[in-house]
């Protein structure tokens, strides 16, 4: 799938912090970090843990199902492996939407180098 937009996208803030996350997108993956030390897995990236604080970090592909959490203007599906991504719904009817409905990733190639993880109804 692939959206034409015509206005400039944000680019990631912390790019090598991210590239991980944005390198899996491209290759229609999703993988989130995950702290070998406690064996939590978070989103967004960051330079240690937010549970233990530790910086033995590894990146984890995730299966990409998930339950929406909320909805509204900016809707964040909870991850099986627990957590929470601003995305987008696609390839839904808006009204059909509920809390705690199973979602599943896909990949919006929007520019040749960078892909965009959305959600639709599984
Ligand atoms: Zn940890």
């Amino acid at each position: 799938m692939a959206t034409e937009y015509t206005n400039p996208l944000p680019r990631p803030l912390s790019p090598e912090l991210t590239r991980p996350f944005w390198e899996a997108a491209k290759r229609h993956e999703l993988r989130m970090p995950r702290c070998t030390t406690c064996d939590h897995v978070f989103f967004y990236p960051r330079s240690e843990c937010p549970r233990c604080l530790s910086t033995n970090l590894e990146w984890v592909k995730v299966s990409g199902r998930a339950r929406l959490h909320s909805f509204n203007v900016v809707q964040q599906p909870a991850l099986d492996e627990g957590p929470r991504l601003v995305s987008n719904i696609v390839q839904g009817d808006i009204d059909a939407l509920r809390v705690d409905m199973p979602l599943e990733a896909v990949f919006d190639d929007v520019t040749p180098e960078w892909t965009l993880v959305k959600f639709k109804p599984a």
